[in-house]
């Protein structure tokens, strides 16, 4: 048995590689370092052998992968010695706002769709005393708030076009390198404000640029058809998905999203609601893990292409589950087929229930 030290977080890990000045106070909670799982058994239902791992970010410490971001623009926040932020957000970067901003002592406020926010994303935010401005419009449309009103008070945007926060994602890119022992073939991961594929392609790219690896992933990356821009070549005006975590009509990081899909020799491509739906509840029951249901779409892309040839035999894959699925408690309830019987509180009835299920399930 030997003793390892304490993980204390991203920044600390990396910061040779981080923009960040020796002296600044780190304001972390201990984001980073997360699972890279490689799928047992959905794998032997393909037609071609691929090596499929998955990056757990729902296990980052407000359960998506906006921590890493985060630890980044709120250390960077209290640094230029400001004293709050804001974001607009599907739901994750507010919870992640909120609790960050708590750790570091400042006000957060953040702008969020009316009607169209996970319960436990809500539930975050709220508990953790971020001032919450509900508008009667979408993701966009708080966007677009957020970027004129911060050049008229003084708050700091903590979305992802602060850079800040990419330089905190990529990250994510570091750790599958060092776990893996080399970059993965393809690279699959949902595709919404367009952040998070700029991030990995930076961190992948920075490595490869090191001479720590040889070579960099495809990015492909996943939209759901009702919330496509990248698809439509142009901004969706009215983006509706189940998947709100990507439900976003005007992508931020537009350009750099198209560059990493160029220079990489990846694709975009889209799925439906009950494609996503599927590819969550594939990998909560043959695989146990529960993601929500924007990160499920990388699955649902992954299987996609390697049963169409696209990705050949022999690749390894990794995908990004970008958030827990605990933080949508509400779309997993509603889809879930599993069986719940109800009996008297006696012995009989539960093991004749117990017997018969068995014996369907022959
Ligand atoms: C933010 C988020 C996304 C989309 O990431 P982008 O960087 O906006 O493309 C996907 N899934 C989850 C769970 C998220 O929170």
């Amino acid at each position: 048995m030997s003793f390892r030290p304490r993980y204390t977080g991203l920044i600390e890990r990396y910061r040779d590689f981080l923009p960040l000045s020796d002296d600044a106070r780190i304001i972390s909670l201990g984001e980073g370092d997360t699972p890279l799982i490689r799928l047992n058994n959905i794998p032997k239902e393909l037609p071609a052998e691929v090596a499929i791992y998955v990056k757990y970010e729902g296990l980052n410490p407000t359960g998506s992968f906006k921590d890493r971001g985060m630890t980044m623009a709120i250390t960077k926040t209290v640094a230029a010695g400001n004293h709050a932020v804001i974001c607009a957000s599907t739901g994750n970067t507010s919870a992640s706002a909120a609790a960050y901003a708590a750790r570091a002592g400042l006000i957060a406020f953040v702008i969020i769709p009316e009607g169209k926010i996970a319960q436990g994303k809500l539930a975050q935010a709220m508990m953790h005393g971020a001032v919450i401005i509900q508008i009667e419009g979408n993701f966009d449309d708080g966007m677009q708030i957020v970027k004129e009103v911060s050049s008229q008070a003084p708050v700091e945007i903590v979305n992802s076009i602060n850079p800040f926060r990419l330089q905190g994602q990529k990250t994510a890119a570091f750790e599958i390198i060092e776990e893996l022992g080399r970059a993965p073939d393809y690279h699959c991961l949902p595709l919404g404000n367009a952040g998070n594929i700029s991030a990995y392609w930076m961190g992948y790219t920075q490595f490869y640029q090191e001479g720590i690896v040889t070579k960099r992933p495809k990015m492909c990356a996943y939209q759901a058809s009702g919330a496509a821009p990248f698809l439509r070549g142009h901004p969706v005006i009215n983006p509706e998905t189940v998947a709100t975590a990507i439900r976003i009509g005007n992508p931020q990081s537009w350009d750099l999203a198209w560059a990493a899909q160029r220079e990489s020799g990846g694709w975009f491509d889209e799925f439906s609601d009950e494609e996503i739906l599927a590819a969550q509840k594939l990998l909560a029951v043959k695989e146990g893990i529960f993601c929500e249901p924007a990160s499920a779409i990388s699955i649902a892309g992954a299987l996609r292409d390697v049963k169409s040839g696209k990705i050949p035999a022999g690749s390894v894959i990794t995908c990004t589950l970008t958030g827990h699925g605990l933080k949508d408690p509400d779309t997993a309830i509603k889809q879930s087929t599993g069986p719940v019987i109800k009996v008297k509180a006696t012995l009989t009835e539960v093991k004749q229930a117990i017997l018969a299920n068995l014996e369907n399930l022959k």
